[in-house]
């Protein structure tokens, strides 16, 4: 197998891996490291790629750093996909397959970015693209907090659960004041799906446009095995990006979700068991 570094877009194919090697790895907290690759990749914010590892998976990872010359992903330890990449280091290689799914559409006026512990990946780009609009971000706790060193992140508002680092509660907590202070506005959101529903519920109350990245076991990540439907929408290509007015027409959103083995089970299941 060549050991080739990504060098142009056209290197990359939504139906089969490119091998690409990883250039640079960077701590993001104890649990999250970023990966990054040269090169360019033809990608829009809220898109995803399909990370395979070889003899291992294949899993999907938003890219959450993107130049003219390189991306990256930022890649939370949490089952064996993740936590062998968590061992790998510069120079060793993994297949890339994408990019994939539907973008954030970015609107005029204010923006609200709201993101909530790896969820933050999602928002990253989108962030450098903006320019603009307030960052919320929530974590469990102080050492999970991303990028606060980031360009871009620097006036960032941080929530913490335990209350160890910036101020103690949910993103959600803080909707109403902001809305007060900065009126109409796009909420962009990626996060847990509770987050995400209860952003969800604020913005139809107030009529706000609003754009969320819902995570769904994804196989295929182009729309042929149906694995990551929600009520028949299938989130690898329909989303993962949706407008608020396709979730008011999901029954399944912010209730049920299909584990690897293709149950259906309550969202909080879902993410007890891992999804597995
Ligand atoms: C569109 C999209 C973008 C994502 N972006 C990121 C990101 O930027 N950074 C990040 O750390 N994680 C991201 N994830 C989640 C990431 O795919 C999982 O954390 C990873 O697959 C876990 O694999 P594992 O074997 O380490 O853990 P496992 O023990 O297998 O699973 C742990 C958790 O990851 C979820 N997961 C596992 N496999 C998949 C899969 N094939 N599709 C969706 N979810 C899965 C499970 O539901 C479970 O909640 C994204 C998921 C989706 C759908």
């Amino acid at each position: 197998m060549s050991h080739t570094a990504i060098s142009v877009q056209s290197c990359f194919n939504v139906f089969e891996p490119t091998i690409a090697t990883i250039d640079r790895v960077v701590d993001e907290s104890a649990t999250v490291k970023s990966f990054f690759f040269k090169g360019t990749i033809n990608y829009e914010p809220g898109q995803f790629i399909m990370v395979w590892i070889p003899g291992m998976d294949e899993k999907p990872f938003s890219i959450s750093y993107h130049s003219e010359e390189s991306f990256g992903i930022t890649v939370a330890c949490r089952g064996n996909f993740t936590r062998r990449l968590h061992q790998m280091n510069a120079g060793e290689i993994v297949g890339i397959r994408g990019p994939l799914g539907r973008p954030f559409t970015i609107r005029k006026g204010n923006a609200c970015l709201i993101g909530g512990g790896i969820g933050m990946a999602s928002l990253g780009v989108l962030v450098d693209r903006l320019k603009r609009g307030l960052i919320i971000q929530g974590a469990k706790t102080a050492s999970d907090i991303l990028y606060s060193d980031r360009e871009g992140f620097n006036e960032m508002l941080v929530y913490t659960e335990d209350g160890s680092a910036a101020t103690r509660g949910l993103v959600t907590d803080v909707l109403e004041s902001i809305y007060k202070r900065f009126g109409v506005m796009t909420l962009y959101v990626c996060g847990p799906e509770a987050m995400t529903h209860t952003v969800f519920e604020f913005a139809q109350r107030n009529g706000l446009s609003m754009q969320a990245s819902l995570e769904r076991y994804m196989k295929c990540g182009i729309g042929l095995c149906g694995h990551c439907s929600c009520d028949g929408l299938r989130i690898c290509m329909e989303g993962p990006v949706l407008e608020r007015e396709t979730l008011e027409t999901l029954t399944e959103f912010g209730r049920f979700a299909r584990l690897k083995d293709g149950r259906r089970v309550t969202i909080e299941e879902y993410r007890k068991t891992g999804g597995e």
